[in-house]
């Protein structure tokens, strides 16, 4: 077994195991893709073609942002999902970069382009070195033309005057939006699993992504991070920006073309219309110069996604309780369920000690404090007021950073 097919099966044993909690009569492990919401089994990620190749692959690894723009983190999607998105949409986005790297002026970087004279048209190439824009003339592509064009240039460069047209290929702006609400929502998917791709603010990404509808309705705002403010850890990370309180979104951070930036964070809904108010309340702020705060959460993941507990954490994280409540609720459902020895109830709670750093005393304390007081739901869920009662502070990242809204 090779490394990439190690690879797809961790990623469809995680989210197989995610799905499962949302469809607990599921009868074999599956994977569903969370763009067309296709299913399959585990067959669908073992590679049977002789070119071992992958392209017989009916899922494969799908990376968040396009692997050729610098794209690092990965997740899953079907095949045709895959090609679709990547044809139609982040091709764009390989334009883009490299038109920011040609006019780049401490790359040596290269496009090419067209340059047009009263002489004729020839093929180039363009490029920014220092303050001083470079157009070779590619002499080969049209040597009658070129002949001319330097006679013309000779004129011209006499009177100090050299007038010329450049054509050269520009993003698609409508389709290069599409490609980055993908990586938002590949994203989200990557960290919160199917409460995420099921859930109804999903919804609309999706259409988009199934081009049911343009991305003119969606419109959501696109923040550039600048490197001399910005923490560089934001960058490939998906959270909350959680201040000003009234602009309290989810956004996803991914690379920017522009070597400038840390990154360019998606802004995106949270539920209800508390979250649509958020995004315009956030556009109300275009153009201007103020700060936001950012938060993330840096854990394990992929225990999380697998956690019958943690499957609702999106919600709770977003409805405000602290992210780790559902870590100390986990322990109360473990002692609570009586199914655990001393010993695992003590490892549990050293963890989370460490995480939180508060004694495992203490933890325990609460832990046993919240069965007596009947703080979790018959089903285990625990109910909204355990969650201020077992608030430890201080365990989250936040970052107040100054930001400037993409046009
Ligand atoms: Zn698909």
């Amino acid at each position: 077994m090779n490394k990439n097919e190690k690879r797809r099966l961790r990623l469809f044993d995680l989210y197989s195991k995610n799905l499962s909690h949302f469809f607990p009569s599921l009868p074999n492990p599956s994977f569903m893709c969370p763009i067309c919401r296709t299913g399959f089994l585990q067959e669908a990620v073992i590679d049977q073609s002789p070119a071992k190749d992958g392209s017989r692959l009916l899922v494969n690894i799908a990376h968040c942002y396009p692997e050729s723009c610098g794209g690092k983190i990965v997740t899953l999607a079907c095949k045709s999902c895959n090609n679709r998105m990547g044809t139609q949409y982040e091709h764009h986005l390989g334009i883009e970069k490299k038109l920011n790297q040609a006019f780049d002026h401490e790359t040596s970087d290269t496009i090419a382009v067209k340059a047009s004279f009263e002489a004729g048209n020839i093929a180039a190439t363009f490029s920014k070195i220092g303050d001083v824009h470079y157009v070779t003339l590619d002499k080969d592509s049209n040597p009658y033309g070129h002949s001319k064009i330097a006679e013309e240039l000779k004129v011209s460069a006499a009177s100090n005057r050299i007038k010329f047209g450049l054509t050269f290929d520009r993003p698609d702006e409508e389709r290069a939006t599409v490609a980055l609400l993908h990586t938002a929502f590949l994203m989200m998917f990557r960290e919160f699993g199917y409460e995420y791709a099921l859930s109804p603010m999903a919804e609309k990404i999706r259409k988009v992504l199934l081009a049911e509808e343009g991305p003119k309705n969606l419109d959501l705002p696109v923040l550039m991070i600048p490197k001399r403010s910005g923490d560089p850890r934001l960058l490939n990370t998906v959270g909350i920006i959680d201040a000003p309180p009234e602009c309290r979104c989810f956004y996803a951070m991914m690379p920017s073309a522009d070597p400038k930036m840390i990154g360019r964070a998606v802004v995106m809904p949270g539920s209800g219309e508390e979250g649509e108010a958020a995004i315009s309340a956030l556009r109300d702020y275009g153009g201007q110069n103020f700060q936001l705060s950012f938060q993330f959460r840096a854990d394990d993941r992929a225990s999380r996604l697998r956690s019958f507990v943690h499957r609702t954490f999106l919600r709770y994280w977003w409805d405000d309780y602290p992210p780790d409540f559902a870590v100390v609720a986990e322990l109360v459902f473990a002692i609570n369920a009586e199914k655990h020895g001393d010993l695992s109830m003590f490892v549990k709670a050293s963890t989370l000690s460490e995480k939180l750093g508060l004694e495992v005393e203490t933890i325990i304390k609460f832990a046993t404090l919240a069965i007596h007081e009947g703080w979790l739901e018959a089903n285990g869920e625990p109910t909204p007021s355990a969650a201020f009662a077992l608030t430890p502070e201080g365990s989250e990242f936040v970052q107040h950073i100054p930001f400037w809204a993409n046009g």
